[in-house]
C-alpha cells in the first residue's frame, strides 16, 4: 500500500513537533508524500481562543514553513499544504472567503463543536472525558441522542457549505462514547444519521458535486473525499477508525472515494492503524483508495490505487 498523510498537525496547532520533523518521520517510513493540516485560526470567528487552533498571526509562518519543507524534500517526499478546519453553521466553514484565498492544496472539512440549544455556546464534542460529561448534562440533558443528532445535522451542514476536499473523521461523535455510556450505534435513529450523512457525501463526491461550493462563493472547484482517520484507535480513544464499519458499507454503497490518514500529532503517529483501515475498506467492499496528487487549476488531482 503506497502510504500518505494529509491529516498531520504540528507545533503550530496542537501537535508535538515541527513540519521538518514530521517529514523526516514520513520519509523514514517510506511515505510517498505528507500533508500538513494545522487547525486554521479561529478565535476571531468563534470569539475565544483555543489552546489548539493556529493562532492567526502564525498562519504566514505556517505556510512558508511547509513551503519550504517542500523545496527541501523535492524528489524524496511529496509536502502539500492545507488546513483542517471547523464548520459552525452561521459562523464560520471551509467555504469562506479567507479560506478559500489562501494557497492551500487541500482543505479538510470537520466538525468539532455543536452549537448548544440551551444557551447558544459552542460544545466540543471530542473534548477531554472530564469535559465533555458535564457538557453533554449542561447542553443536552445527558439525552445522547439528541447530541447525536445535534452533530449530524452540523455534519450535514459541512457538507452542503462545501468548500473542502476532504471529509475529517465523519464519526467523531463516538470518541466520548466508550462502552456506549450515552448512545448505542445499534440505535435505528442513530442508523438513520448515518445514512442521511453517507447520502450527501455522496452527492457531494460524485458528479454532481460539489453540493455549494459555487454558491457560497468559491472559486476552486472543490468535490469532497472521505478520509479513513485511524486518529482515535491509534490514541486509544476508540476501537475502530472514523467511519466505522458501518458507515464504510454505507459509503462503499454510494461510491463515495476514500483516502487513508491518521490525524497524526506526533511522528510516531505516521502510518498508525494503516492495515487496520485497510482491512476495514475491504471489508466494507472497497477494492481501491485514493492517493493526494496536489491541485491544478483549481482541481483537486486523485489518483486511484488497489488497497
Ligand atoms: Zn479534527
Ligand atoms: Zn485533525
Amino acid at each position: 500500500m503506497t502510504l500518505s498523510c494529509l491529516h498531520t498537525h504540528t507545533i503550530f496547532c496542537d501537535g508535538a513537533a515541527d513540519p521538518e520533523t514530521m517529514c523526516r518521520a514520513a520519509f523514514a517510513k517510506g511515505f510517498e508524500s505528507i500533508g500538513f493540516s494545522s487547525h486554521a485560526p479561529a478565535a476571531r470567528k468563534i470569539g475565544f481562543e483555543t489552546g489548539w487552533h493556529l493562532p492567526e498571526e502564525k498562519l504566514p509562518r505556517y505556510i512558508e514553513e511547509v513551503l519550504e519543507a517542500r523545496k527541501r524534500w523535492e524528489g524524496r517526499l511529496k509536502v502539500y499544504l492545507g488546513l483542517e478546519v471547523d464548520h459552525i453553521r452561521g459562523i464560520c466553514g471551509p467555504a469562506d472567503k479567507d479560506i478559500q484565498e489562501l494557497p492551500l492544496d487541500y482543505v479538510i472539512g470537520a466538525v468539532h463543536y455543536v452549537i448548544s440549544p440551551k444557551n447558544g455556546e459552542l460544545f466540543s464534542v471530542d473534548g477531554p472525558e472530564k469535559e465533555f460529561g458535564p457538557g453533554l448534562k449542561l447542553h443536552f440533558d445527558n439525552d445522547g441522542a439528541a447530541l447525536c443528532a445535534a452533530y449530524y445535522g452540523m455534519y450535514a451542514s459541512l457538507i452542503r457549505n462545501g468548500g473542502c476536499d476532504i471529509l475529517a473523521h465523519m464519526d467523531l461523535i463516538k470518541k466520548n462514547n466508550r462502552s456506549f455510556r450515552f448512545f448505542s450505534p445499534a440505535d435505528p435513529a442513530y442508523g438513520t444519521l448515518l445514512r442521511e450523512t453517507a447520502d450527501l457525501a455522496a452527492a457531494a463526491s460524485g458528479p454532481g458535486g460539489p453540493a455549494n461550493g459555487s454558491a457560497a462563493g468559491a472559486p476552486e472547484d472543490r468535490r469532497p473525499i472521505v478520509e479513513v482517520n485511524t486518529g482515535g484507535l491509534i490514541r486509544g480513544r476508540t476501537a475502530d477508525c472514523y467511519p466505522s464499519p458501518e458507515l464504510l458499507g454505507l459509503l462503499w454503497e454510494r461510491n463515495v472515494p476514500l483516502t487513508i490518514n491518521a490525524d497524526a500529532h506526533a511522528p510516531e503517529h505516521l502510518g498508525g492503524g494503516y492495515e487496520r483501515a485497510r482491512q476495514d475498506m475491504i471489508r466494507a467492499g472497497y477494492s481501491t483508495m485514493l492517493l493526494f496528487g496536489g491541485r491544478k487549476n483549481g482541481r483537486a488531482l486523485w489518483r486511484e490505487e488497489p488497497l
